[in-house]
């Protein structure tokens, strides 16, 4: 017998959320970048690509990332964020004409003696998040040092990234965008980006020229306790698999791994073909709901590799019957949060033995 487990990928409302970005972005004007890395945040970068062709350009993590998508065709502009990290990846950037986020001087020294071809760099700075990126009082000399490169192409876009826009209660958005207004003022004609999904919702002095939507795009909301419908997002992914087994245990009986769950009544129990071997997060406490034919059921006991537990009292489920882990009609958000996690690492976390189904 194949394995249920499958995910269901809706290319659909992934375009209409790409609408949705849209509709934000266009009074502002800016262009927008889909930001793919993570194989598409685990949904199928080729894919997700196609479906999302009228985005100005795609934001990816890895040179690999970006040759998959060129050689599958994808013409518009990639930007690879974090750059690259040896002087050998260059002659790959100009191969496949890849433009490069650049956030540390050996970047800078490399393109200076390597680069063959004209190369579009993105100036990546720190204004906060204390990851990647050029100090403020760095910005000047290595912009200057980046103008001076003829291989380099004008104008240098410049770029910092936001630690805390999912939080629409903290100021540091505002105080990261004000830096970086003050540290890119004299450079007007240079284009800028500041803002992700949540600077894209929430923020809407920070679209500036481009802006970086992702976990948008896949129809989760990027706000602390946000719920994607806040924002008509519809779910792209949705983690399907099926009842194998129904077993009826008495009170008393204690289910799975390390006894971590008792019957409080003779119950029955379904068996469910889907684990952390497929990416369903092992810490999914006891009580994460699981949709069975339209009805939200707990979880109970440890996930295991390749099976979980749920109860199953007052339903008519039966082997056979199809379950949702999440995705249409139960918001990846809500098994994250019971899982102490966020949908970013559940949609990432699907593993290769999953079926993926395109519609
Ligand atoms: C991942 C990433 C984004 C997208 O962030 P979301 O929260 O998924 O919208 C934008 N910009 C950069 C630099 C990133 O690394």
């Amino acid at each position: 017998m194949t394995r249920a487990t499958r995910a269901e990928i809706n290319l659909s409302a992934l375009r209409h959320n790409l609408e949705v970005a849209r509709s934000h972005s266009h009074a502002s004007k800016a262009r927008l970048m889909a930001i793919i890395k993570a194989n598409g945040y685990g949904h199928g970068i080729v894919e997700v690509a196609r479906a999302l062709s009228k985005a100005d350009g795609f934001g990816v993590a890895t040179i690999n990332e970006a040759i998959t998508l060129r050689e599958s065709g994808v013409y518009q502009p990639i930007l690879l964020l974090e750059g690259f990290n040896r002087a050998s990846d260059l002659a790959l950037i100009h191969a496949y004409d890849l433009d490069c986020g650049i956030h540390n001087e050996e970047q800078v020294a490399i393109i200076e003696k390597e680069a063959t071809k004209n190369i579009k760099v993105w100036l990546k700075i720190d204004t906060g998040m204390h990851r990647l990126g050029f100090a403020p009082e760095q910005v000047k000399s290595t912009h200057q040092r980046l103008r001076a490169i003829d291989r380099v192409k004008q104008p240098i876009t410049l770029m910092t990234h936001f630690a805390c826009a999912d939080d629409r209660q903290s100021d540091y958005t505002k105080q990261q965008q004000t830096a970086f207004e003050e540290i890119t003022s004299e450079f007007a004609s240079a284009p800028k980006s500041m803002a992700n999904s949540a600077g894209l919702l929430a923020w809407v002095d920070t679209h500036a020229d481009w802006v970086r939507p992702g976990i948008m795009l896949y129809g989760s909301s990027p706000f602390v306790g946000g719920k994607a419908s806040d924002h008509d997002l519809h779910p792209v992914m949705t983690l399907k698999s099926e009842i194998i087994a129904i077993k009826n245990f008495r009170k008393g009986d204690s289910i799975g791994y390390g006894q971590s769950y008792t019957c409080d009544a003779d119950m029955p129990v379904a068996i469910i073909a889907v684990g952390y071997g497929d990416g369903y997060p092992r810490h999914a406490i006891s009580g994460t709901p699981v949709l069975i034919n339209g009805q939200q059921v707990p979880l109970i006991g440890r996930v295991s590799m390749d099976m979980i537990t749920v109860d199953v009292r007052d339903t008519k489920a039966k082997v056979g019957d199809e379950v949702t882990l999440w995705g249409e009609g139960l918001p990846a958000e809500l098994i994250a949060e019971k899982a102490g996690t966020i949908s970013y690492e559940l949609f990432c976390g699907v593993t290769q033995r999953v079926n993926f189904f395109y519609t």
